[in-house]
This record gives C-alpha cells, sequence and structure tokens, in this order.
C-alpha cells in the first residue's frame, strides 16, 4: 500500500541539499516539517512550498531538544563548507554532538527512522584510495577541520550506541563532495567558488598547487541515494558520492573553459589538513542500494552554471 501520510522531520532543510530533499518528499506527497536555525539555510530555497498544507516551517536550533510527532528524521542541520563550520568551531561540535543526540532521542522516543547525514570527512586525510567504509581513517583531533570532522565521527558513535542499547532505526549515510543549484554563492565550497569568480570575470583561485583530488557528486544523484537508503534495510555506514575523481586543477579548468577562457588561476596557501586525496568506494550503494551516479562532472558543472547566471551573484 502507498503510505501518504509519512511525516518527516528535515533538520537542515533551508539549506543547499535539505531543500532539494524536501522538494522530493513534497512532490511524493508526503508530510514535511523543516526545521532550521538558518546559520547558513536560507528561507527562499522553500518558497514554492510555503502554502502547501503538507509543509511546516520551524526556526529551531537542534543543538535544544524540541519535541514533535513524525515518522522519519532526514538529520542533516550542520554547516557543511569549511568556512562556515570554522567560523564558530565550537558551535560546530555542539551541533554535531547535541543536534545529533537530541535528534536520537527523538528517534528513539518515537520509533522513528532516523537518517544522520555524515560525511567523508570522517575519513580525515586518507591514506588509502578509494576510501571503503571499513577503512577507520587519518583524522587530526586537534586542527581547524576537527570540529566537523571529530564531530560527524562522534555523530556516527551515537548513531551505533542509540542502535545498540536502544535498537533505534538508524540510517548513516557518508555524503562525498555535492555540489549543484542552490548552493549560496558565498558557500566558500570549491565548485561554487569556482563558478561565482569566473562569472564574476575574477581569477579562480586554488588552494595549493591544484594536485589535490575530489570526487564531485551532482545533487539530484545524491538525494536518490538518500531516499533509497531510507527505504532501505540497511543501517550503513555507506558512501554516497560519484567516484570518478578529479584534481582541483582540472577542475579549475573545466570551468574556466566553459565560462571564460581568458580567465587565469591564482594560487593561495593550502589550508592545513586540507585532504590530499577523496574517492568513494561504492559497491555498497551499487549492491545493496541499486544506487550508481548518473550525472557525469560536465553535466552537472552545466546545470550548476545554468543556476548561478539565473541568480543576483554581485
Ligand atoms: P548547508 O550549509 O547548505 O546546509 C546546512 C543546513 O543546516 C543549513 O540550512 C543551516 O542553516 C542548518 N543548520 C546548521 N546548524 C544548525 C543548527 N544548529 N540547528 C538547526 N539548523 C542548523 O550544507 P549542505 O551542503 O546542504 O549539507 C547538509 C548536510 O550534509 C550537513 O550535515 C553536511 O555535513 C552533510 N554533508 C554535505 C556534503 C556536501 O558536499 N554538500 C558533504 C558531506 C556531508
Ligand atoms: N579549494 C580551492 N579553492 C577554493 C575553494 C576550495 O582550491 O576557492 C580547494 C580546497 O582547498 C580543497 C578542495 O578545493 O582542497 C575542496 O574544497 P571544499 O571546501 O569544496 O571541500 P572539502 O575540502 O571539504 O572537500
Amino acid at each position: 500500500m502507498q503510505k501518504f501520510n509519512i511525516k518527516n522531520l528535515v533538520t537542515g532543510g533551508a539549506g543547499f541539499i535539505g531543500s532539494h530533499l524536501i522538494d522530493r518528499l513534497m512532490d511524493k506527497g508526503e508530510e514535511v516539517i523543516c526545521l532550521d536555525n538558518f546559520y547558513t539555510g536560507v528561507k527562499s530555497n522553500l518558497d514554492k512550498w510555503y502554502t502547501n498544507p503538507r509543509f511546516e516551517l520551524i526556526r529551531h536550533d537542534v543543538t535544544e531538544p524540541i519535541t514533535i510527532e513524525i515518522d522519519r528524521i532526514w538529520h542533516l542541520a550542520c554547516p557543511a563548507s569549511p568556512v562556515h563550520y570554522q567560523r564558530n568551531p565550537i558551535k560546530t561540535s555542539k551541533t554535531s554532538f547535541l543536534g545529533t543526540y537530541n535528534m536520537l532521542g527523538l528517534a528513539k522516543r518515537l520509533n522513528a527512522e532516523i537518517l544522520f547525514a555524515s560525511t567523508s570527512e570522517i575519513y580525515g586525510d586518507p591514506e588509502v584510495s578509494p576510501q571503503r567504509e571499513d577503512y577507520k581513517g587519518s583524522v587530526n583531533p586537534i586542527g581547524i577541520r576537527s570540529c566537523y570532522d571529530e564531530g560527524k565521527r562522534i555523530g556516527e558513535t551515537l548513531c551505533f550506541d542509540y542502535h545498540r542499547k536502544h535498537l533505534t532505526k538508524i540510517k548513516v549515510m557518508r555524503i562525498f563532495n555535492t555540489y549543484g543549484p542552490r548552493m549560496s554563492p558565498d558557500d566558500g565550497r570549491v565548485v561554487s567558488n569556482f563558478i561565482v569568480q569566473a562569472l564574476r570575470g575574477e581569477n579562480l583561485t586554488i588552494y595549493g598547487d591544484g594536485s589535490q583530488t575530489r570526487s564531485f557528486c551532482y545533487v539530484d544523484d545524491l538525494v536518490d541515494g538518500m531516499q533509497r537508503l531510507m527505504e532501505s534495510k540497511l543501517i550503513g555506514p555507506v558512501n554516497i558520492g560519484n567516484d570518478e575523481e578529479f584534481t582541483i586543477y582540472e577542475l579549475a579548468k573545466v570551468i574556466i573553459k566553459k565560462i571564460n577562457p581568458e580567465l587565469e588561476i591564482i594560487f593561495k596557501p593550502l589550508p592545513e589538513d586540507d585532504p590530499h586525496q577523496r574517492k568513494p568506494f561504492l559497491e555498497i550503494a551499487k549492491k545493496e542500494l541499486k544506487w550508481y551516479p548518473n550525472i557525469r562532472l560536465n553535466e552537472g558543472l552545466d546545470k550548476t552554471i545554468d543556476y548561478f547566471r539565473s541568480i543576483k551573484i554581485t
């Protein structure tokens, strides 16, 4: 029987990935409560849903407990860009620990399913590639990225302890670099930075020599993987991302070619602990979720560039 009355709570739903997830859930006819403190998210990402009776928005900080009746929790609330999570690192740690603790407590009380948006950052600066889910990682516990990396690691720990102690229905998803429309122009992550710089006619800023690699997943693919994980019996952890790996230099060159071949690259110092390589091992997602990334970088960048052309970025 088709379930029309699933009540979803999406924390961080006004942000980049959360708002795309909400679009999908609303399009399926489900009910959605979005909970956000608007640290990086914006109300306009959800404009099309405010008049829909199946949608509600609550301004709330996940570091505070909340009582609410729902069936499923998609726990995304946490700044994801290094610029934003490093601006107030103690708050990032609080959000990661207390926010996840509060949401797990809610899931336990309601016997609700909870999907935790973890990250490839839990692998730190990995010594192996691709990163398999059983790789334990190489994380600096005292560096400038630690508030986020260690925050997500304790988030995963909490999920598994709630599962072992209380049989809480967890799903731990390790998200690899995701990009697409609705990234904020001042998000600070590499894809949006390069596109915005190029559209403004500015030279592109590479940190380091550009030899570090990332694997970029288009947001539609990511949300598809997220939904499949929620619908599955898996508890994870499961990597979801795209396994086509590019150097940051290659990414800059592609974006320059697409937007303005006259632009140049300027090199800036590499931030502390910036991972040298990142590429997901996807066999669990492929085998267990029948999920594959479909949108290649070339196509995803075109869609993202079209988006940034359509909004005001001056
Ligand atoms: P984003 O910054 O666009 O969205 C995060 C949202 O969480 C924002 O709407 C923000 O206002 C909200 N938020 C932050 N702290 C909060 C708090 N204390 N209480 C309530 N709301 C709060 O980032 P995103 O890219 O959409 O990332 C969403 C989730 O996915 C995050 O948990 C992030 O760690 C994870 N993730 C994202 C990526 C990626 O490449 N985009 C990669 C790995 C993991
Ligand atoms: N980066 C860059 N220029 C920028 C922004 C980022 O060279 O304007 C680099 C950054 O140092 C990192 C990579 O691009 O090596 C990806 O950075 P991002 O912040 O997007 O994500 P993360 O480091 O968390 O994977």
